[in-house]
């Protein structure tokens, strides 16, 4: 489709995006040896043979590893290959110390999948299994202007690879298909999510195409994006650097260009034209990998519940509308089991669910937390706040205030109540009697109620709350307030 402007054709573009999501596995060991995996250990303390590639030294594939590459699989919804073969990709880089990486090639562990996205869903392409590369340490030496350092811990752990197609149509889009990719791997207990520590890494790979065009224009694969923030900039600066090659009547060039997050652009890495030929071949000393119906089926017992799944019950059991399901059941790190355990603990769920985006979030974030996890108010202390809030008690404006209390001293809310006498007027003759004086000292704001701007009605209630330091109930001010407004309305001296 085309149009005119300003006497010029313009082309519309729409934007192509597929990505390549690596996942370190959370196995104690290493995917071809026996070495720990933990990060941050001192440099080269945890390596063997087989991991630094010496001769003769025989890699062993590690049952957990697949198996943690099963869950994802499984939770993904592929297809899981009964037989895939691990093969090696040979390149030489100073980090790969035997020369090639051992990667499943034409035969991964899965095929197929899909991940949910809030408009529809992104399919996958595969996922298959490989090992990491050891790391290149280029700064931070008392030497590294003259020196690079080599260390080998990170060699030979675990990674799966995800590959979507190239379903993705923004950056917007593309940075919430990682993002809900990050949240169902850490949720199956498969990745640690950080992307920070390199644990979890997005290659994106970017095109844009006419609109109304089948076929997909040349792409660059963006590399190098280590956080989320970056993921949806780096994509955005790709899309109009591609955008203006285009206008201009220009080509882009397919190649591999990273995204340097200091100047907020993109630059080449390296042409895909010259593209390396990894000469696989399948790894003579590992056999094929069998995966039977049993282990499939042992993996499926242990699965937890995912994100989407738990909003759709959160709306189905709690009756909480989609959007709190789903910033409850998913978005707040920690909500769904703090907030189970409150209405457990008998709070509505609608209520908690309100304190929990309310109020909880905004304590957590002036700390710095954001996990529900490590609020010092427990569930079951939220639950009796929030009950005396609903059996009218306390007001919720004190509730606040109770609720800051019980967060710095952990003492339960009844036993605040009652030492700081903190109870609501529930006592009708005494509510009336502060609305008489209101009314008494509100000559004018009554009059204007009683002639029908009723907008001062909310500041009579307002003075009623504020007689009572805040303890009575605003909607038992209302009705005492508009009761006697009403009644004595007859009686009012004509303006
Ligand atoms: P390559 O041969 O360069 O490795 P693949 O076809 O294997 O490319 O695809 C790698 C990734 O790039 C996949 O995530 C895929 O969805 C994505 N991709 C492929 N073609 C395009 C394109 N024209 N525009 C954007 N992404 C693409
Ligand atoms: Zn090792
Ligand atoms: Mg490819």
């Amino acid at each position: 489709m085309s149009r005119w402007s300003g006497g010029r054709m313009s082309v519309h573009y729409e934007t192509v995006i597929g990505l390549e999501i690596h996942c370190q596995l959370l196995t104690e060991t290493k995917i071809f040896c026996g070495c720990r995996t933990a990060f941050g250990a001192a440099p080269n303390s945890h390596v063997c043979p087989v991991c630094l590639g010496l001769p003769g030294a025989l890699p062993v594939l590690n049952r957990q590893a697949v198996t943690c590459a099963l869950r994802a699989a499984l939770a993904l919804n592929c297809e899981i290959q009964p037989v895939s073969v691990f093969a090696r990709k040979n390149y030489f880089y100073p980090d790969l110390p035997k020369g090639y990486q051992i990667s499943q090639y034409d035969r991964p562990i899965a095929l197929g999948g899909r991940v949910p996205l809030s408009d529809g869903e992104v399919r996958l392409t595969r996922i298959h299994m490989e090992e990491d590369a050891g790391k290149s340490l280029h700064h931070g030496l008392p030497d590294s202007d003259r020196h690079t350092y080599l260390d080998f811990n990170r060699a030979g752990t675990p990674l799966i690879e995800i590959v979507t197609e190239p379903d993705l149509r923004s950056a917007a889009q593309a940075a919430e298909c990682f993002s809900r990719l990050r949240e169902i791997l850490v949720a199956l207990g498969v990745n640690d999510g950080s992307m920070e520590e390199g644990s979890l890494r997005c290659d994106a790979n970017v095109s844009l195409r006419p609109v109304g065009q089948a076929a997909y224009g040349a792409k660059a694969e963006v590399k190098n994006v280590n956080s989320f923030r970056f993921l949806e900039k780096a994509l955005d600066y790709e899309i109009e650097r591609q955008r203006g090659i285009l206008e201009s009547g220009g080509r882009v060039a397919q190649e591999t260009r990273l995204w340097d997050s200091a100047t907020g652009t993109t630059q080449s890495m390296r042409s895909k034209e010259e593209a390396n030929d990894y000469r696989y071949f399948p790894e003579p000393d590992l056999p094929p990998l069998v995966v039977d119906a049993a282990w499939i089926a042992s993996v499926r017992e242990t699965m937890p519940e995912l994100p989407v799944a738990r909003v759709a019950r959160f709306i189905r059991d709690y009756a909480l509308s989609e959007y709190d399901a789903d910033v409850v059941g998913r978005l707040i790190p920690g909500a769904a089991s703090y907030f189970e355990a409150t209405v457990r603990c008998g709070a509505s769920p609608k209520t908690a669910s309100n304190w929990i985006q309310g109020e909880l979030r905004r304590k957590l974030k002036d700390v710095g937390a954001d996990d529900l996890s490590t609020a010092p108010v427990t569930p079951a202390q939220l639950a009796e706040l929030t009950t005396l809030v609903d059996t009218n008690v306390v007001s919720s404006s004190v509730a606040k205030e109770v609720f800051e209390e019980i967060w710095s001293t952990g003492t339960g809310a009844r036993a605040i109540v009652d030492a700081r006498g903190l109870a609501q007027i529930g006592d009708a003759d005494a509510l009336a009697a502060l609305a008489d004086a209101v009314i008494e000292a509100n000559p004018g704001p009554v009059a204007q109620y009683r002639a029908g701007k009723t907008q001062t009605f909310g500041f009579l209630v307002g003075a009623v709350m504020k007689a009572s330091k805040g303890k009575a109930n605003p909607a038992a001010v209302s009705d005492i307030l508009r009761g006697r407004l009403d009644a004595k309305q007859g009686q009012s001296e004509p303006e």
